[in-house]
């Protein structure tokens, strides 16, 4: 695609609040529910919100040719009317597509966790886990972080769910999302008022915007019966933006009471009561469909220091805190590396074996370790299983990234990696991946502990002579009989020897062995009792095992304990 330019383009996809609303009232401003599509001249594609606008926009990328699609979709909150269209978005489905999905992170579920929520079975027939593409989970705090060639930063709004708004520059240019917001002040609500406390950290989020799109659901006189609901009102978005010098005003998520004639004559007063506005602010009502190509207002490398912002506090504890463990050959992934973690002032200990990997795991709690795969003397993947089986300091829990040529085979699927860092990468994307990794959220994924009668048992396992035996029928049919009677794609037989859960008999799956550290199994060895875990996603001690995250992507897990006449569970 030609570059337009080098102007940010906005379109709008859906633009209601509440509940869609189509018909004929509603049909020039939209009836679906919020999404906004942001395109830099790069082509960086951002969707801010994934309503029932979604669905479209969706259609129209996979009408494109709907291949090798990489996106990111930026969450406001995980009420209905800004998720709904998530299950419809059909780039989702195509295997070979890539997305980024950013929400708040809040105290309760992950945002992935309350996704797959809306798509469990009472509501809806096809899994979060039934996406082909490949998608990755990220919740957002307040701060800022890069897409490519969009710099994003978040702020938190006032709504009754926790609610991010965005603020995208790039191309020089300045949009920005608050949607769903309503002043904590009630003078402000009515379009009037001096801004202080939280009410000006929002307007300093949203200063100098080249576009502002801002949740106006209410009009001032709708205004007190509608105090507490989480929503603006139109007099309040035209005030902020006065305020906040804003250029251009998009009003948004429009009541599904109001119809199109109404919005016309909100947009109509507000127009005449600003005609003269020394700074010109423009203002629209955002329509489905329409589309916003923003002039760049400043140049495109200079954008706005971080520091003009005061309400944008670091991300979590600082950056500086945290290590980075590398075991890296290659001296233009190092200095690629190396770049891009300095530049995020963390510290990087390069490593060349697994007993440095121990000293430095035992004392400094390392965030993240990134793995060469072709190292010249040993196998990356091997190096991976070492540090996993690192006692102490949390190191089965580490976030494993391996550097390599190729994305993960089934047989590289067990070693726990984390991630893949595919090369070649721009020194921008690799620094973007090592803050995305280095951030991630606290693991929920819980290693099964070691039975009290491991010695006994294992000496009992292997004085049966069956670990490492060729597959046979007696077992085989056991497995596809269970298989069969549970309807389960996959069933084992599997035996759990010191570090590695070994496979007598595997029916759906072509693997025959994978580290301990990762098995369901080695919970039932524990728990000396059958094992159910209903959904993986939901269960914290199963979220983020790599086997529920990377393929066979499990979901649901029923084990029984073998026990052996000597009481050894095996
Ligand atoms: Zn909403
Ligand atoms: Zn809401």
């Amino acid at each position: 695609m030609a570059e337009r330019e080098g102007k940010l383009r906005v379109q709008f996809w859906g633009t209601r609040g509440s509940i869609p609303k189509p018909g004929p009232t509603t049909a020039r401003y939209g009836g679906n529910t919020s999404c906004v599509e942001v395109r830099s001249s790069r082509e960086t594609l951002v969707i801010v919100d994934c309503g029932t606008g979604a669905h479209a926009l969706g259609e129209q990328l996979m009408s494109d040719g709907g291949k090798n699609l990489r996106g990111h979709i930026l969450i406001s909150h995980t009420h209905w009317d800004h998720i709904q269209g998530v299950p419809f978005f059909a780039p989702l489905f195509a295997p070979g597509n890539e997305w980024d999905i950013y929400g708040p992170k809040g105290l309760g579920p992950s945002l992935r966790e309350t996704l797959a929520g809306q798509m469990q079975h009472t509501y809806f027939p096809v899994t979060l886990d039934q996406f082909g593409a490949t998608i990755r989970y990220h919740d957002l705090v307040e701060g800022t972080f890069q897409i490519d060639d969009i710099k994003v930063s978040t702020h938190y709004l006032n709504h009754p769910a926790l609610t991010l708004g965005y603020r995208l520059e790039a191309d020089g240019a300045t949009m920005t999302y608050s949607c769903d917001h309503e002043p904590h002040s009630r003078a402000l609500a009515t379009g009037q008022g001096e801004f202080s406390g939280q009410d000006l950290a929002h307007a300093k989020f949203v200063e100098g915007a080249d576009l502002l799109i801002h949740d106006a659901q209410y009009t001032a006189a709708e205004y007190p019966t509608k105090i507490g609901w989480g929503h603006s009102t139109a007099e309040y978005a035209v005030w902020l933006s006065q305020r906040a010098h804003v250029k251009s005003l998009a009003l948004t998520h429009h009541d599904p009471l109001r119809d199109d004639d109404a919005l016309d004559k909100i947009v109509e007063t507000i127009r005449a009561g600003i005609k003269k506005d020394p700074q010109k602010l423009r203002v629209i009502a955002a329509a489905e469909g329409e589309i916003i190509e923003i002039e760049p207002s400043h140049a495109k490398e200079s954008d706005s220091p971080a520091g003009e912002f005061e309400a944008m506090s670091p991300v979590e504890p600082a950056l500086a805190e945290r290590s980075v463990l590398l075991c890296i050959v290659d001296p233009y992934i190092t200095k690629a590396l190396s770049e891009s973690i300095h530049a995020e002032g963390i510290r990087a200990h390069f490593i060349s074996d697994i007993s440095e990997a121990k000293k430095i795991i035992a004392e400094e709690r390392p965030y993240l370790a990134i793995i060469e795969h072709d190292l010249p003397d040993v196998d990356g993947i091997a190096v991976s299983r070492e540090i996993r089986q690192i006692e102490g300091g949390d190191a089965h829990q580490l976030p494993l990234v391996m550097v390599a040529p190729r994305d993960e085979t089934p047989a590289d699927a067990a070693a726990g990696i984390t991630d893949w860092l595919i090369k070649p990468f721009s020194d921008s994307y690799a620094r973007t991946k090592v803050r995305s990794w280095v951030l991630r959220t606290a693991c929920r994924w819980i290693r099964a502990a070691t039975p009290n009668d491991e010695a006994k048992r294992i000496t009992s396992l292997r004085q049966l002579g069956i670990l490492d035996t060729e597959p046979e029928e007696k077992f085989d049919r056991v497995t596809r009989l269970a298989a069969a009677v549970f309807d389960v794609p996959v069933a084992l037989i599997s035996l759990l020897d010191k570090d590695r859960n070994w496979f007598k008999s595997c029916f759906g799956i072509d693997i025959r062995e994978a580290p301990r550290d990762s098995a369901f199994c080695a919970h039932v060895i524990f728990s000396r009792e059958p094992v159910i875990v209903e959904d993986t996603f939901s269960d914290d001690r199963f979220a983020d095992n790599p086997l529920v995250i990377n393929e066979p992507r499990v979901r649901f897990y029923a084990g029984y304990p073998l026990i052996l006449e000597d009481g050894s569970c095996i």
